[in-house]
């Protein structure tokens, strides 16, 4: 489905009696954005398979916050999730476009500034708690390590995004610890935290299904496997979750990292999905994150009433 609406508007804005058309673009929530101060790679790599056409990498950090807001404008995206490693870089992110919204990285549970954190809760710098990325240093998220991170998150009401996957990438991370059941003793412990799951915890679809069926607070988003796997793959996890009952609760996210035309690629991926109904991609694209972060009326109505362009 695309994202354009086109209306005609008869000649109510006093133009004539010519039809004017206006194309309305529907808003759109990233839920998995990330800040880079430096840029780790210059490799342009060429995702999803087939490649059609290899991702241009920002050439440094201040042209990848150009290119990603560029995206955003030309997408509609009206908020972003953002997290990165480099906390007075998140904020100047966040400084130069409220669209962001700031999200608390954690990745060592024992480096963590609590006083600081508190204060930035307390005074509503922090929107989100995560990206959790600890099981990269080797911890499962039911770690007794970051329960804290988790009570903190539940006290304040703050959604928390947790990195959950079955990739490795690293020897830290051993497979099993990417398992989302280990999330079921978190929820236990914090009935009331908001969570949402990257990638839907891909490629554990059975257990993200359970987890979610027993868990109806749980989330997940689409986000690095939008892209980086192959299309299919993508496409054949997304319909067993939305098989399964689940498309009012799987979010759109790009993860863009340092390149930013993934967020062009990962919504093709979900408009290109044909089992999915118009309903599901709204859903999917705004209303489950509208929910989800609790978006007042107001701002819904404004999202929505955002004209794109005004042409013939
Ligand atoms: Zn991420």
């Amino acid at each position: 489905m695309k994202q354009l609406i086109t209306i005609g508007l008869l000649s109510i804005l006093g133009l004539s009696s010519k039809i004017v058309s206006a194309q309305i673009q529907l808003p759109i929530i990233d839920m998995h954005l990330h800040s880079y101060g430096e840029i780790w790679s210059k490799e342009r790599y060429c995702f999803p398979e087939p490649c059609e056409k290899a991702q241009t990498v920002a050439s440094d950090g201040a042209q990848l916050l150009s290119l990603t807001i560029e995206q955003m404008d030309k997408q509609n995206i009206v908020l972003g999730v953002l997290s990165g490693h480099d906390y007075e870089l998140n904020t100047t992110w966040v400084d130069v476009d409220p669209r962001f919204l700031f999200g608390y990285l954690v990745y060592e549970p024992d480096e963590i500034d609590l006083e600081h954190l508190n204060e930035d809760i307390e005074e509503r710098k922090i929107k989100i708690m995560g990206e959790i990325t600890s099981q990269y240093k080797g911890y499962s998220m039911n770690d007794p390590k970051l329960d804290t991170v988790f009570s903190i998150a539940e006290a304040n009401d703050l959604p928390v995004l947790v990195h959950c996957a079955g990739l490795g990438g690293s020897s830290h991370f051993p497979i099993e610890k990417g398992n989302p059941v280990s999330l079921n003793d978190v929820i236990r412990k914090h009935p009331k935290l908001r969570l949402y799951v990257e990638n839907a915890a891909w490629p554990f679809g059975d257990e993200m299904i359970a987890l979610m069926y027993t868990n109806p607070n749980v989330y997940a988003d689409l986000s690095t496997i939008s892209w980086i796997i192959p299309r299919t793959t993508f496409h054949s996890y997304l319909r067993k979750l939305v098989d399964a009952g689940l498309s009012d609760r799987l979010m759109f996210g790009s993860d863009q990292m340092i390149w930013p035309e993934s967020i062009d690629i990962a919504i093709d991926a979900i408009n290109s999905a044909d089992f999915l109904s118009d309903k599901q991609k709204r859903d999917i694209f705004y209303n489950n994150a509208a929910r989800f972060l609790k978006l007042s009326q107001e701002d819904i109505d404004k999202h929505h009433n955002r004209i794109k362009a005004t042409s013939d």
